[in-house]
């Protein structure tokens, strides 16, 4: 009797084995193949598991092996390719299998629920009806000849059946003997509508010939154009290539990046064959645009990070727009990064992989130049729109009110009178980021987190952008009592309320995730700024991200410095691709956009570079830090943390991993820590990390692989939280 090797949810890292359930053969159980379900006792519930694979024998005891109770589905739910990329995740984030394979179900599924059904309503056989020979039904011949017809053709649909003159009841016998079921079959995909595209410019010309040249098979390919230069365009010509050749396209967005813009391009280009992900979709739509991915119905896909892993019938090319994005690497539990799972995904189904940026990320640029990725690059905009000017507006000794310099007002004015929009940029919601007495001094602080509650006037609340935690706006200081509370620092509600009063004759519009609750916030403002009337928006990054508003001509960034001392390792290189990006929404309509940079330090290397260099020179100039320094890309960086109710617990769990594991680490491997976090406490639990770095992936990976090992035998990480991080994006 084969034994069940399954994935089972659960925070162990290791797979588990059953047997097939009671009543089932040796033969039919050896007919399972990996990707189905089963619904199997766990502990004292009862779970759904995925099959990976049959062994012959187990290495649990073999007398407490349990039984399956049920098999959910005869036909694999996932293709081998996606069953190789779940396993590669579990094992390269070290990540249990357990919570990784479901993520290529909808959570409807992973309740052991059955497929939805997208197709024709047809039959097909179960293991046992397919291993019975013809003869065996010879007293019944109108079931045999059915039973033939299926083993002849894997699946018939009802109604090809009635042409047939074989009766329901006939097949509702075979169902009842077990040989065979009632399903629904994929339509065969019909006709796509593709609408012819721009004629493109040279540059794109270019790009699109080189890729097309590698459609078979794997490669990858990093398209960095500067903002506007017709990106986009190049994705749905290669995608009307690839449906062209009957094969399916997925396309990852950053998770703010789901415009109803982007869709609508895709939809006046391709009409209908378009599945979307969107975290508006309930459970039970979610399922069907799985299912209409799964079985090929859907022609492209559309959707965020947790997409990377839905099952395609005919892969042929998979998009990753705005590959910089950090919305792409998952910050908690499975933490993954989507567009290096969709690389590895295409080098597994053997497709085309297209990560498209005008900021690409330092690691996709050190592949790019290293060879691993082909580089191709649009440098000018495409059509008549040139790239705006950008200045440093110094406001060193100049009044400022609600952050906003004169010189930059007269900006605003002057773009307001002639016409156009303006976009103004401060990545900070709320109306201040810290209360303060100006009597004694007091500030408050979130009671659960190292961290300063934001003030939200509107909502008369103080909250805590951490945790969540909020509390009413005091009217006088809890330590002296007095009402001298003053608000110190900057957030878009402030100047919000000051540019309304100084500009009230023009619309002023905040774009930050308060302002712009559900989806449909946003999608009522884009039609509202796409009209082109004159009008301010304020907003944090939520507005940079890939919107494509042609009236904005001006585009001023209030608190640069803010993002010039950072003590993360990457914030020289966010820096730039946020400035870019943001720079990157001025003229993209017809006139030459103007950018301003307000700054208490135009001097500043990082300032210069801005003005003076495209962010081709400046990421390069980065990455030579970066790889003198032995930092990613150049070397890898794996982080581990813990947290917990104790500050002294945690530190000594990691400080006793590192004595144990630190005399049989791979040459050049360092562990650095365990130290506090830099925001030791959040959320009620302290936190501590520890952090790897390696010279390579095969050394890094080695010591992660040890590291994992230890802690999950060490009592002392039983009762507390413990987490790796491999490749990590937020060293917070
Ligand atoms: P990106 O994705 O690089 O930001 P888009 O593909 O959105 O750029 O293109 C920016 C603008 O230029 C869009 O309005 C698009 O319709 C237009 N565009 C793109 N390619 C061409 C072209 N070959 N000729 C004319 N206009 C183009
Ligand atoms: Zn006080
Ligand atoms: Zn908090």
């Amino acid at each position: 009797m084969p034994i069940l090797r399954l994935a089972i949810p659960s925070p162990l890292r290791r797979t588990f084995d059953y047997l097939p359930p009671e009543g089932m053969t040796g033969e039919e159980a050896a007919g399972l193949r990996p990707g189905i379900r089963l619904r199997v006792p766990f502990g004292s519930r009862e779970v759904t598991g995925y099959l990976l694979g049959l062994r012959s024998d187990s290495d649990q005891e073999e007398g407490k092996l349990k039984r399956a109770l049920e098999i959910l589905d005869y036909q694999p739910m996932i293709s081998p390719g996606l069953l190789q990329l779940c396993q590669w995740a579990s094992d390269y984030y070290h990540h249990p299998p357990g919570e990784v394979y479901p993520c290529a179900f909808p959570n409807r599924l992973r309740k052991g629920a059955a497929l939805l059904g997208t197709g024709e309503p047809g039959w097909r056989l179960t293991p046992r009806g397919m291993g019975l020979p013809p003869g065996a039904l010879a007293r019944s011949p109108r079931q045999a000849q059915a039973l033939a017809l299926l083993q002849s053709e894997g699946a018939v649909t009802t109604a090809r059946f009635g042409e047939q003159g074989i009766r329901r009841a006939v097949l509702r016998t075979l169902q009842e003997k077990g040989l065979a079921e009632g399903c629904l079959l994929a339509h065969s995909p019909g006709e796509v509508v593709v609408r012819p595209g721009l004629a493109l410019n040279p540059e794109q010309t270019a790009v699109l010939r080189s890729v097309l040249q590698a459609r078979n098979g794997f490669s990858c390919h990093l398209l960095e154009g500067v903002t506007g230069s017709g990106k986009t365009e190049i994705y749905l010509q290669l995608i009307a290539d690839c449906l062209e050749r009957g094969k399916q396209a997925l396309v990852l967005i950053p998770e703010i990046g789901l415009t109803p813009q982007t869709l609508q391009r895709f939809e006046e280009r391709f009409g209908t064959g378009i599945a979307v992900f969107h975290s508006g979709l309930g459970e039970n739509d979610r399922c069907r645009a799985w299912e209409s991915a799964r079985d090929g119905t859907a022609r492209i896909v559309i959707g965020t990070r947790s997409a990377v892993f839905t099952p395609l019938a005919q892969p042929g090319l998979l998009v990753v727009d705005e590959e910089h994005d950090a919305s792409y690497k998952q910050q908690d539990g499975f933490r993954y990064s989507a567009r290096d799972v969709a690389v590895k995904r295409a080098q597994l189904e053997q497709c085309p992989v297209l990560l498209g940026s005008a900021t690409p990320s330092l690691e996709s640029l050190h592949n790019a130049l290293s060879g691993r990725y082909r580089l191709h690059q649009l440098t000018g905009r495409a059509g008549e729109a040139q790239l705006p000017s950008l200045e440093a507006l110094d406001v060193r000794c100049k009044p400022l009110q609600a952050g906003l310099s004169e010189p930059l007002l007269d900006g605003v004015g002057t773009a307001l009178a002639s016409d156009q929009q303006v976009l103004l940029f401060l990545n900070r919601r709320g109306y201040a980021p810290t209360l303060r007495c100006h009597d004694c001094g007091w500030i408050a602080e979130c009671r659960h987190c190292d961290a300063r509650f934001t003030i939200h006037r509107g909502q008369r609340r103080l909250r805590c952008h951490h945790c969540g935690a909020a509390e009413r706006l005091p009217q006088a200081c809890p330590h002296c009592h007095s009402n001298n509370l003053i608000a110190a620092g900057l957030g878009t509600e402030q100047t919000e309320g000051f540019l309304r009063h100084r500009f009230g004759d023009w619309p002023v519009f905040r774009v930050d995730s308060d302002s712009m609750k559900g989806r449909h916030a946003m999608q009522s403002l884009v039609a509202e700024i796409n009209r082109g009337r004159p009008c301010i928006l304020l907003g944090t990054q939520m507005l940079t991200k890939g919107h494509h508003f042609p009236g904005v001509g001006l585009v001023a960034v209030i608190d640069t410095d803010a993002m010039l001392f950072s003590a993360d390792f990457r914030g020289e290189e966010r820096m730039a691709q946020l400035l870019t990006q943001v720079a990157g929404r001025a003229g993209r309509g017809g006139e030459r956009g103007r950018v301003i940079l307000q700054t208490h330090y135009p001097d500043h290397p990082a300032i210069q570079a801005m003005l003076s260099e495209s962010y081709h020179a400046q990421a390069r100039d980065i990455l030579a830090r970066r790889t003198a320094a032995g930092m990613p890309p150049a070397g890898q960086l794996i982080l581990l943390r813990s947290d917990c109710v104790d500050a002294g617990i945690g530190e000594q769990f990691l400080q006793l991993l590192r004595r144990r594991v630190e005399p049989g680490l791979p040459p050049q491997c360092r562990l650095i820590g365990p130290l506090p976090s830099p925001m030791q406490r959040r959320a009620g639990k302290f936190r501590s990390q520890m952090m790897l770095t390696a010279p390579n992936r095969p050394s890094a990976q080695a010591a992660a692989s040890q590291l994992v090992a230890l802690a999950e035998e060490l009592p002392a990480g039983r009762g507390l939280k413990w987490s790796i991080d491999v490749d990590p994006q937020d060293i917070f």
